[in-house]
């Protein structure tokens, strides 16, 4: 029986099978996107709630650096519903003043110095342990992974107060794990690249429609340039067929001269059973949501970051997605690195949420909760324990017409949209390479500004 024949077949229309598959049919090469689930965007995904009647996510945010997503937003045309924001601003339970991070008038690395040296959340014990260890980052960030960022605070002598309110909401929310399971060579670059290299690259970006609605732009532009999506459709297995290979799925069987397996690494395993992939030493990390609706606005802030509780960041979804104020609040708050709430029951969960965030906004106490709901992503991202690097592998297998792409192959970057986008163009040059092109896919690295164009040129040490 003939099957249809591509040259290439995509397995995965998550960020990294999007990307590898945006490339390559831009370039003129017919693909089969094949996405065992009803919707695309992988883990970046959002879907209609049955009982809550909402298309609910887990809030994704992107920052400036990430310039092959962006690259990808603005091929696809939705980079204009990202919303984009200079201001962090970081609470305390209680009355306690707020602290605001943004840009002033200082050239790169000294754009936020005048904030930071402001900062009511930071004693001046903390701020000059924190300028001692932005100074070990100025230059850039080691290329050997072997370091733990728990050894490395030891290391510049960190402060409890540095630690608990910076530090850690942004190392935790960032690489989604505790510090000794963060390797410091992925904590400095999430410091170097969006806090000292330029003030552009440390711009929050937070979508302003569902991840899958998002997404949709992007496939609807890989269909556009010619490409074939298969929603529904689970790959079973693959084998080599002559010079071809045989995609068997759900629903039947395909050819194609070349796979990209664009999977996560369980996924990875179960369809290469005979690799010498070495996935036991991935880590999954857990990441909890709980949603919100209020009656009533609850803060005028669109986010915020919460100290000193388990919630640990405020997505004001009602205003960043421009609802009109008389629908109320939909908050969104997210838990990362959420082990012991995975065990918690929902109930638990809930209650805890509700209280700690009474503690910011005492507005809260007075509005009427009319919906509620809890998102657990138990395998959210996978973390940048030290010395993973050696273990993640490249896209290119050495196995004719086989690449692999996905957010934990070797990219340089840890678990994340950029990342999934950049194993995916890596995917499609290798790709290009392996059929005698040397096609580029690859957006411009992030840039320095002001002194850090003499200071970090390259960036990495
Ligand atoms: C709750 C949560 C919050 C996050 N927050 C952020 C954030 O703020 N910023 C950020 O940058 N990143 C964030 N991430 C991480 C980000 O979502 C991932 O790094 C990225 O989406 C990974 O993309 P991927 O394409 O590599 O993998 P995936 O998204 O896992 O895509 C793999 C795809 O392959 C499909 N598939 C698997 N097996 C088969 C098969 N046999 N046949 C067909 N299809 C198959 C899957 O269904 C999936 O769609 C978050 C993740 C979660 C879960």
């Amino acid at each position: 029986m003939s099957v249809a024949s591509f040259d290439v077949v995509v397995v995965g229309a998550g960020l990294a099978g999007l990307a590898a598959a945006s490339s390559l049919s831009a370039a003129g090469a017919s693909v089969l996107i094949l996405e065992r689930k009803p919707f695309v965007g992988g883990r970046a995904y959002s879907y209609e709630h049955p009982t809550l009647h909402e298309e609910i996510d887990c809030q994704h945010v992107l920052l400036g650096c990430c310039t092959n997503l962006i690259d990808l937003c603005v091929k696809s045309g939705v980079a204009d519903r990202i919303r984009w924001y200079d201001e962090l601003t970081f609470l305390q339970p209680g009355n306690a003043p707020r602290t605001r991070l943004k840009p002033g008038g200082m050239p790169a690395p000294f754009h936020t110095s005048f904030d930071f040296l402001r900062a009511p959340m930071l004693s001046m014990r903390d701020k000059i342990a924190i300028a001692r260890g932005l100074m070990e980052f100025l230059r850039g960030y080691p290329q050997n992974d072997n370091e733990s960022f728990a050894t490395w605070l030891k290391r510049t002598g960190q402060t409890e107060g540095a630690i608990k309110h910076l530090w850690e909401p942004v190392i935790v929310g960032a690489l989604n794990d505790s510090f000794e399971n963060c390797s410091t060579k992925y904590a400095g670059q999430v410091f170097h690249e969006s806090f000292l290299k330029s003030a552009e690259g440390g711009r929050l970006g937070i979508p302003t429609l569902p991840l899958s609605q998002f997404y949709s732009y992007v496939a609807e532009q890989c269909v556009r340039q010619g490409a074939e999506l298969r929603l529904s459709q689970s790959v079973t297995a693959l084998n080599r067929d002559g010079d071809a290979w045989r995609v068997s799925t759900s629903e039947g069987d395909f050819a194609a001269h070349n796979v990209i397996l664009a999977t996560n690494f369980h996924q990875t395993g179960s369809l290469l059973p005979q690799t010498n992939l070495a996935f036991q030493n991935f880590k999954n990390a857990p990441i909890t949501t709980v949603h919100l609706w209020f009656d009533r606005q609850i803060t005028e802030l669109d986010h915020a970051v919460l100290l000193d509780t388990g919630i640990q960041w405020l997505f004001h979804k009602s205003r960043i997605r421009g609802w009109a104020e008389e629908r109320g609040s939909y908050c969104e708050l997210v838990i990362s690195a959420s082990f012991e709430q995975l065990h918690q029951t929902r109930e638990a969960i809930f209650s805890n949420a509700l209280r700690e965030l009474a503690m910011f906004f005492p507005a809260v106490n007075e509005a009427k909760l009319v919906k509620s709901g809890i998102l657990k992503e138990a395998r959210a991202t996978f973390s940048v324990t030290p010395g993973l690097d050696a273990y993640r592998p490249k896209q290119e297998t050495g196995v004719p017409g086989l690449f692999l792409a996905g957010d934990w192959t070797a990219t340089g970057w840890p678990s994340t949209m950029e990342g999934a986008v950049r194993s995916g163009r890596l995917a499609a040059e290798a790709l290009s390479r392996s059929a005698g092109q040397n096609l580029r896919f690859f957006a411009q690295e992030p840039q320095a500004a002001g002194l850090m164009k003499w200071i970090a040129p390259a960036s990495k040490l």
